[in-house]
């Protein structure tokens, strides 16, 4: 392949590619998105993706810390694993030197465990063999990590060297975040509180393409100015997975002291629920996002049964995805801790729901009877008021 100056003066890593890779005729629109999403984040420093195999070749430009690609690839869903390669002359002691750089990074770093080295040549004429390349680059990893061991089948690390017209030396993968390209899967709208579930819901549906816009109903002075903090931080913990975003803020307090005045007790969650929907559909057709997302699980609280599911869905003229239903608490918190966003969530504000909760909502809503009692509310240009008045805030992709 043909180097440009940006490759000859870069750092490169491999990147597998999954499910995208087996995309039959649509895998250039896989990959394209793919590419571009890396490159943004990357952003300021210069890019250059290249295919081959399966795999992509990202070339970054020296002055960019291998620690700012690697928190970019991490944060990438489409990206399987990755990993750090070097490509230098086939001098021994150019291919020492560089076995030592190369193995200050994940995922030999952290120094324990099992490993091997692995190599091929595809220049026979190389004046050592594969078993002494082994050997002596074993022993370079040994130097540089006492405690770890030679481990032939399965090891947990191999470091891997390929004898071509150049050398190639690059490591076993570091997991990357799996899924498919943000954006592939077209544009959302994640209705995003200050809770556990919200955040987490948004995760896994970035995992699967879907770009998101956030939405959050804020009822200042009941909640505090701390609550729409936390929201925001939410949103930026986020951010990166879903190549950025932008939160939407509507301020719900009158609504929900109209819905307070207007609509029997054990009907406010069930009346709030369906002005949210309400609402986020004027916001999602705005913004032109084709679905919504929630955080809710079944069974979890009474506005998540199956018929307050229906009643919530009979409200939204688009479809409601809420990919956490069938997951317990325990594996929503698990997944929380893993993508960063748990402790934020778990900070003590209230949101608006819990103020306003009745102490015996209805949990077998019927449909029908609570749509009329919605009707009866007369909350409609209350809610277009509010929906105007909403105030947005870009929250960037920075890792
Ligand atoms: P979470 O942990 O996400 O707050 P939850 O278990 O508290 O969820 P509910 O309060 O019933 O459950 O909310 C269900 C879903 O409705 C949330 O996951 C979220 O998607 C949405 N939602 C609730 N409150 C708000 C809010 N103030 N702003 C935006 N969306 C909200
Ligand atoms: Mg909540």
């Amino acid at each position: 392949m043909e180097m440009n100056e940006t490759m000859q003066n870069s750092n490169l890593y491999l990147i597998r590619l999954g499910e995208i890779s087996l995309k039959g005729l649509n895998r250039g629109f896989f990959e394209k998105k793919l590419k571009n999403n890396i490159k943004i984040k990357i952003h300021p420093y210069r890019s250059v993706l290249t295919r081959e195999k399966g795999r992509f070749y990202l070339y970054v430009s020296k002055d960019c810390p291998d620690e700012h690609v690697f928190k970019v690839l991490r944060t990438t869903f489409g990206v399987v694993g990755f990993s750090k390669a070097v490509v230098c002359s086939k001098d021994w002691d150019d291919i020492v030197e560089n076995a030592k750089k190369l193995i200050e990074n994940e995922p030999f770093s952290d120094g324990t465990g099992t490993f091997k080295v692995e190599s091929r040549r595809a220049d026979k004429s190389y004046f050592m063999n594969s078993y002494q390349i082994e050997c002596e680059l074993g022993g370079v990893v040994l130097d540089r990590y006492p405690d770890m061991k030679v481990k032939v089948k399965n090891p947990d690390k191999e470091l891997r060297i390929e004898i071509r017209d150049k050398v190639y030396m690059y490591t076993s993968p570091v997991s990357g975040p799996g899924g498919l390209p943000v954006g592939t899967a077209g544009k959302g709208l994640l209705l995003l509180s200050g809770g556990i579930d919200s955040p987490v819901a948004g995760w896994r549906m970035a995992k699967r393409g879907l770009k998101q816009d956030c939405l959050y109903f804020h009822a200042y002075p009941y909640t505090s100015e701390q609550a729409l903090q936390k929201v925001k931080d939410l949103a930026r913990i986020i951010a990166p997975y879903n190549q950025g975003t932008n939160l939407v803020v509507i301020n719900f307090t009158e609504c929900e002291l109209w819905i307070k005045e207007h609509s029997k007790e054990e009907e406010h969650t069930l009346m709030m629920r369906a002005c949210m929907m309400k609402a986020a559909n004027a916001i999602a057709k705005q913004r032109d996002c084709k679905v919504l997302v929630t955080g809710e699980a079944l069974g979890q609280v009474a506005s998540q049964t199956l018929e307050s599911m229906c009643f919530t869905n009979s409200m939204s003229e688009i479809p409601v995805l809420r990919p956490l239903v069938a997951m317990d608490k325990e594996e929503i918190i698990s997944t929380a801790r893993e993508i960063g966003t748990y402790e934020t969530s778990i900070l003590p504000y209230d949101d608006c729901c819990v103020i306003f909760s009745p102490k015996h909502p209805l949990v077998r809503p019927e449909v029908a009877s609570e749509k009329r009692s919605y009707a009866e509310m007369g909350i409609d240009d209350l809610l277009a008021k509010a929906v105007a008045e909403a105030e947005v805030f870009e929250v960037p992709y920075t890792v």
